[in-house]
Formats: C-alpha cells, structure tokens, sequence
C-alpha cells in the first residue's frame, strides 16, 4: 500500500496544490460462482486488500486534470464536454463517472485527481472497477453529493458498460463500494441483495495469475452468453414461468435434456450446477466447513472445464499443483477463463510456503511464470486521509 504521505506529495509535485482528501477503493476476486452472474445467479467475492488511491482537490472552473502516477499520464477535460478518447483509454475510466454523474443532474465543480494503485492492473482482480468507485467517491466526498452504496455502484458500472464499452456486470463496482472486511459477499445478481459471510482469520485467499493470456476471451465469452440464453428459450417451451437459468433446477435440466443441442446441454449444466454450489459454498463457511468449501471449489473449477469448456492447461495444472500442497482447501480458476488466475483458499500458517512451491513448481511444469498474491478480504470504499 502505498503511504498516505508519499500521495499527498505525488499530488503537490503535480498540481502544485496540497490534496483536500485521499480515498482508497479496493480491487476483488470471486471465490465461486463464475459464468452466474448473467444468468441471474450468485457469486460469492471478496473485495482484496489492494486499492486504487485518489488524492484529489476541487478547482474553482470546470476541468478536470486527472494523473495516473501507474501510467505516469494525464488526462484533462472539460465538465461542459466530455467526449469518448481515443488518444488516452485509460481516462475514459475517469470521463465515463464524471458523465455519469452530470446524466444524474448531479451538480459538480472541477478536480485535480492524482490516482495511484496497487491492484494488477489487467489481471482480472478489476483494477477498472476499483478506479470507477475510487474517482466517484472522491468526486461524491469533494461535492458532498447523495450517492453512495448501491447507486455507487451502478454508476461506476454504467460508465464501464455504456462509455468505456466493456459488458461486464455489477459484482466488479458492487465489491469495490461495499466489499466487507473479513468476510465474503454471497450476492443475488437478480436484485442486488447480499449476504456477509465470514471469512475466518486461519485462512488467506491466494490469487496465482498463469501469466497466460487468450485472445479467445472476448468472442467465447459472448458464445457462452448466447448458449445460455438459447437453453433459456427452449427450456421456457415447456417451463413457461423460468425468465433464466437461476430458475432451473439441475432436476429439471436433467429431465429436460431432449430439448436442448447437444452443444447447448453442457453450458447450461454448469450455470445450473454452479448457482446450487455456490449457495452451498456459503453454507459450509458458515458453519465454519472449510474442507466442505474447498471440494466445492474443486468441483467449480471441474465444472468449468469440462461442462463450461472455459479453462486452459496452464490454469488446470495450477488447480492439480495446488491440491497437493500443504495447507490447500481448495482451489479453481476466478474470472471468465482462458487464462487469467486461479484462487485458492489456505491455512493461514501454510500460506507463504504454499505460494512459493506453487510459484516453483508452476515454473517447472509449464516453463510460465505466475505472479501470486496473497488476500485477505478488505472494506469496500471509504476516505482515508482528510487535510
Ligand atoms: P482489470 O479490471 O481486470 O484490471 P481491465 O482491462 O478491465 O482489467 O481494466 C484495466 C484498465 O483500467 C487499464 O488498461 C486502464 O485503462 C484502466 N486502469 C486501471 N487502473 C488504472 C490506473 N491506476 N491508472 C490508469 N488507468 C487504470
Ligand atoms: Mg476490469
């Protein structure tokens, strides 16, 4: 993390101003429920002690100047006309919340935003998301505006679905505005309820990017979305009342499989079969079951691969590596797949052991080099310095 006093000087070297207030927004990982979300199911996530920063300051006219010390740029524009860039990717993270909130009638001045992170940038643990909610509250604090929690959230999505033009869904912002210390969220993407639940202190989450990257992502997960739906539409002939896969029991898929192609059947048997672990993944953490959640993480990780057809050699083997280590509940690719990370849940006494031997061994097996992290589950945005 980097230190309060090393932001606010970043900010002053900048902007030859001192910083009003530096906010902290973290980034996340999902410990099961993949490939739910669309579907109207539920993930269960934790929000990660790494954030992105924001120091910022409000200025008396209608610009904004916004520096990445990550990327080491700057991007400035004006309130009257924010407009898509092409020149700066990156900053369109920035326009599309402050578009947002002017969309709401949201009355703000300008801002001199400095924003540095210690969330991978590009590793599937949403750096994106993290940077949305963190310039959004820093913009919510500084004009005192009525936006927070939920509404937060969906602010900071809609910038990413409609200005930034990434489809994802709401778990990334949700996590980044209300993630809970210590504990996961188990979240109903149908109507944005939630459940806390309990992440003990004598287990860490472990984060192991592959390295590996596909250019398959995009154009598989869109295929993925689109099978799910057509098992939706030919379910619905004979279940009329389901509206998606939430809806469907893996009884009723089972004794319904005439009607789906044999392309089809697979996809909605993970969806189906996911949804129903990950209510039972919560369960045993509560009742304190951790061998019991980490066999559901293993047969999450099964699932994907076979039914789901989304992982890859390299994340299988980082699964097969970690189940014989010392100490590992349980173990599975997070994200949309085709390589990207897995997440593994670990004692608390084996963690740092287990992440050098699964950095090792990883490196003899498939010549790649992993990045690990160890988390634990972090509070959702807040301030953290006031001057
Ligand atoms: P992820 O959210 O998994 O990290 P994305 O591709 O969704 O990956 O988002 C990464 C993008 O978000 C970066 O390419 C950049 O445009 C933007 N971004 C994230 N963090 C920062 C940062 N600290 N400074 C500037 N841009 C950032
Ligand atoms: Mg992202």
């Amino acid at each position: 993390m980097p230190a309060i006093s090393d932001l606010r000087d970043a900010f002053t070297t900048h902007f030859g101003v001192t910083p009003r207030l530096i906010v902290r927004a973290p980034g996340r990982v999902n410990l099961i429920g993949e490939h739910t979300d669309y579907n109207e199911g539920f993930v269960l996530p934790i929000a990660i002690d790494r954030c992105t920063f924001v120091a910022a300051r409000a200025r008396p006219d209608h610009t904004v100047r916004v520096f990445s010390a990550n990327l080491a740029a700057e991007d400035s524009f004006s309130l009257e006309r924010i407009e898509h860039s092409t020149t700066q990717p990156w900053g369109n993270y920035v326009r599309g919340v402050v578009k947002g909130l002017h969309a709401r009638d949201l009355p703000i001045l300008g801002a001199d935003l400095l924003i540095k992170s210690d969330v991978p940038i590009g590793s599937g643990l949403s750096s994106s998301a993290s940077l949305e909610v963190a310039v959004g509250y820093a913009l919510q604090q500084l004009n005192q505006l009525n936006l927070l929690g939920e509404e937060l959230a969906l602010l900071a999505q809609g910038a990413e679905n409609s200005f930034v033009g990434v489809q994802c869904g709401i778990m990334d912002q949700f996590m980044a505005t209300l993630g809970r210390a210590d504990h996961a969220l188990l979240l109903d993407c149908r109507d944005l309820s939630y459940t806390p639940i309990p992440i003990p202190p004598d287990v860490r989450v472990v984060v192991c990017d592959s390295g590996v990257r596909h250019s398959l992502v995009g154009s598989a997960y869109n295929e993925r979305r689109a099978a799910c739906h057509e098992a939706v539409a030919l379910l619905k002939t004979r279940l009329p009342r389901i509206a998606a896969l939430r809806d469907v029991t893996a009884e009723q898929l089972e004794a319904n499989a005439d009607l789906l192609p044999p392309a089809v059947l697979p996809r909605a048997r993970h969806v189906v079969t996911e949804i129903s672990r990950t209510l039972r993944a919560a369960e045993a953490l509560e009742h304190g079951s951790l061998i019991g959640f980490g066999a559901l993480m293993y047969e999450s990780h099964a699932s994907l691969r076979d039914d789901y057809a989304v992982s890859v050699p390299a994340l299988d083997t980082l699964v097969e590596l970690a189940r014989d280590l010392p100490g590992c509940y349980g173990s599975r690719l997070t994200g949309g797949g085709f390589g990207g990370s897995t997440v593994s849940l670990v004692s608390t006494s084996a963690v740092a052991s287990f992440a050098e031997s699964l950095a090792a061994q990883y490196q003899a097996r498939t010549g790649n080099q992993a990045t690990v992290l160890i988390c634990t589950p972090a509070e959702g945005v807040s301030r953290v310095a006031t001057f």
